[in-house]
């Protein structure tokens, strides 16, 4: 069972836009799909519609078998990281990675016990007590994937979350993105225009142009197939 699918979704924007044209995309449970193409292409838009933040114009989205229109959001439990993931400025980095767990109302001690472990995991367990106004770009983006994930969400969506970081923090960061959503093993969608993400992240890449499936498979199938 695919987690995610997209049968014929279509999204014009109003003003006549086409930004995603008859969409067939089948995303299985646990895999990392990157979405590859230049800006413009439409992928935004596409992980906006797996969020629910936008309404296709025309098709279907189905997460975990279901048609999404009949899941409430919260049963959707999808989590989102974008360029720059914005957090609490006045929160500690804890507040920030404990936030989603105190809103669900978990229990403070095993809300604490997430947030160490979590913090291991992204390497910023000393950052703990910090304001993310003190910490580095890198830092702060690592806090912002953990505050999406620790509620073990069971899709992740990733928008250019390396993009404004600098070419050696990204390289680092990279390899710590494929190593924690594979431990997770949540199905992860991941936008990038770069095709070193994509050929050393992706399970399989779903190449986009023009809002249009242009190819899709393994790194393999997708740079050394004619
Ligand atoms: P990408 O993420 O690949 O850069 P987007 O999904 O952001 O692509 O955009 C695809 C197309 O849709 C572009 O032409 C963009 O200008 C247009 N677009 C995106 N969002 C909107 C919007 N809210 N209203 C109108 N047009 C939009
Ligand atoms: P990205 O590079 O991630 O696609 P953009 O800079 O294209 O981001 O878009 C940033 C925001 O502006 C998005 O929320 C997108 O929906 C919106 N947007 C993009 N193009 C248009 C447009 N032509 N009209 C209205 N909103 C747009």
């Amino acid at each position: 069972m695919a987690a995610v699918s997209l049968e014929s979704v279509s999204k014009v924007y109003p003003g006549g836009v086409r930004a995603v044209s008859d969409l067939r995309l089948h995303v299985r449970d646990g895999e990392l799909m990157v979405l590859l193409g230049p800006s413009g292409c439409g992928k935004s838009t596409i992980l906006r519609i797996i969020a629910g933040l936008e309404e296709p114009t025309s098709g279907e989205l189905w997460l975990d078998g279901q048609l999404a229109t009949d899941l409430p959001p919260r049963e959707r439990n999808i989590a989102m990281v974008f360029q720059s993931g914005a957090l609490y400025p006045h929160r500690s980095i804890q507040g920030n990675l404990a936030f989603p767990l105190e809103l669900a109302g978990e229990d403070p001690d095993e809300i604490r016990a997430k947030v160490v472990e979590l913090s291991r995991a992204l390497q910023i367990e000393q950052t703990l007590d910090r304001l993310p106004g003190s910490l580095s770009g890198g830092q702060r983006q690592r806090v912002a994937m953990g505050r999406a994930i620790i509620r073990e969400p069971s899709v992740f969506l990733m928008d250019e979350p390396l993009s404004n970081l600098d070419a050696a923090l990204r390289t680092d960061l990279r390899l710590e993105i494929g190593a924690l959503v594979r431990g997770l093993g949540v199905t992860t969608v991941y936008v990038t225009h770069d095709q070193v993400e994509a050929l050393t992240l992706a399970d399989r890449i779903a190449v986009l142009r023009d809002g249009r499936l242009e190819d899709l498979g393994t790194p393999t199938q997708v740079y050394e197939d004619p």
